[in-house]
């Protein structure tokens, strides 16, 4: 995988572009909400990440009036970090290309990465609607190639994945204006049910008002906890103290909470995506700290290994945030930084450079003695945390970066069926209550496979808009 997030500064330039119309050929803003902002609607979308426009695109495009609520000051979301491209399978690209990525190998490979959790009757909807998904984005005006590695990957022919896609759905919602009213810094704080149905929300708008939208149907498509890391901590305590370097403000779990407070079933809440080595919205391959023969090493504050480097990435997530200040410094040499991920970390992670082990230790503010003896005793191989296979930090120029493990993704979240109906603890159907995107769960079981979480955005925002306005 060579998902890549771009910096945080980056993404709020993004943001603003996008607001603004100030990107190139970006797209005229969706009017702001009226002076009289209405209070009801055919549909309420709750959150303007992939999942919310599309979803508010379809049900517009099927007659419905929609108000999509976004409590930001710009839609978006994690979407708009996604970097490198969206998952597909026997697409034209594929045929062309004469490099076979089937439905079949889709739907082993999301089941295989979710460790067979997933509930397969999601993910086989979701690898045969990748190709409708992804011939959609083309009538957006968006162009794609396969990826020359990997053949489950459709990226980009230029620019940014998430910030092109942003862009078309911005523009393809702005077509709709009269239908679908984009409702900016405003949160969706309750879910309101009358009868056991769900009829709308209650919201808070951008000026501290607070007000109730009524909709025959409410669209949840509030994205992920990634930035929530009290309720990571409370839905998996392993992830104690992680960090947000990996996520925007927006995704702190809203829709789970709303969802929950009404008796919605939660499923797989105990699993996300964790980068070990992650900085600055950038993460890092593992690769940098445990390659055979090559890779560097993680050390705390007090300039000591803590860790077998070669344990599995979730694992060592939590390693390192069971250190001081939940961070670990990575250390290299020059055959790691001249590998292409070990110059991009020290880099992105604006990491440090040395001649000598010392003098690397004095720029990291760690102890310079302890460093070395660290590194003497890892060339030579000693170690008590049982890691079997060793690289070596042997070869001046050294260099040295922070990393502190962040949450990618979020796995789990509220139970839908194929309809994307939000379901009860029973399993019976929360009538009026529809979800999409990364808010739900059960998907992906214990781990996603990079590009699905884009695709699923458009698959199930259109199953969610298309049921909620009955066709
Ligand atoms: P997805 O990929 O599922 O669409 P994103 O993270 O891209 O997820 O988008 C989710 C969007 O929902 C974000 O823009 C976020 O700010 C918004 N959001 C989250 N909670 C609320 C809320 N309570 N009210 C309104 N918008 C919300």
């Amino acid at each position: 995988m060579k998902k890549i997030a771009v910096s945080m500064l980056l993404i709020m330039t993004m943001i603003v572009g996008i607001l603004t119309g100030c990107t190139n050929s970006a797209p005229t803003p969706t009017p702001a909400a009226p002076a009289e902002a209405k209070t009801s609607a055919d549909v309420l979308i709750i959150g303007g990440g992939g999942a919310g426009l599309v979803a508010g695109i379809t049900a517009a495009e099927n007659g419905a009036n929609v108000i999509l609520v976004e409590k930001m000051p710009a839609v978006g979301g994690n979407t708009l970090i996604s970097a490198t491209g969206i998952t597909a399978s026997d697409t034209k690209l594929h045929e062309a290309a004469a490099r076979p990525f089937t439905k079949e190998d889709h739907f082993k490979k999301t089941m295989e990465t979710g460790k067979n959790l997933a509930d397969e009757k999601l993910v086989k909807l979701l690898v045969d609607s990748s190709n409708d998904a992804y011939e959609w984005l083309l009538t957006l005006g968006l162009k794609y190639k396969l990826d020359p590695k990997d053949a489950f990957w459709i990226i980009p022919e230029e620019g940014h994945y998430g910030a092109e896609l942003v862009k078309a759905l911005s523009a393809k919602a702005a077509t709709f204006a009269d239908k679908l009213e984009i409702r900016l810094e405003t949160k969706a704080t309750e879910l309101v049910v009358e009868n056991g149905k769900v009829v709308g929300a209650k919201v808070t708008n951008k000026d501290g008002k607070e007000q109730v939208i009524t909709a025959k149907s409410v669209i949840l498509a509030t994205g992920g906890l990634n930035n929530a890391p009290e309720m990571i901590a409370e839905f998996n305590p392993k992830y104690a103290g992680v960090n947000v370097e990996m996520t925007t403000p927006g995704a702190t779990g809203d829709g789970i909470r709303m969802a929950q407070a009404i008796g919605a079933q939660l499923k797989d809440m105990e699993h996300f995506q964790m980068r070990p080595l992650s900085l600055n919205g950038y993460w890092f391959k593992e690769v940098i700290v445990n390659e055979e023969g090559k890779g560097g090493i993680l050390v705390n504050k007090d300039a000591k290994r803590f860790v077998d480097e070669t344990m599995k990435s979730l694992d060592l997530a939590s390693e390192i945030l069971k250190q001081q200040d939940r961070m670990a410094y990575v250390v290299i040499d020059s055959d790691v930084f001249a590998t292409k991920d070990g110059a991009k970390m020290i880099d992105k992670a604006k990491g440090v450079k040395a001649d000598t082990i010392e003098d690397l230790a004095k720029q990291l503010g760690l102890d310079p003695a302890t460093l070395k003896a660290t590194i003497d005793e890892y060339n030579a191989k000693n170690d008590t945390f049982g890691r079997k296979t060793f690289g070596k930090v042997a070869t001046a120029p050294f260099y040295g970066a922070i990393t502190k493990p962040s949450s990618h993704y979020t796995m789990g979240g509220v139970a839908i069926n194929e309809s994307a109906q939000v379901l009860d603890k029973d399993g019976k159907v929360i009538e009026g209550l529809y979800a999409a995107g990364e808010v739900v769960g059960g998907l992906y079981g214990a781990g996603r496979v990079a590009g699905n979480n884009t695709l699923d955005d458009i698959v199930f925002g259109k199953i969610a808009a298309k049921h909620a306005v009955g066709k």
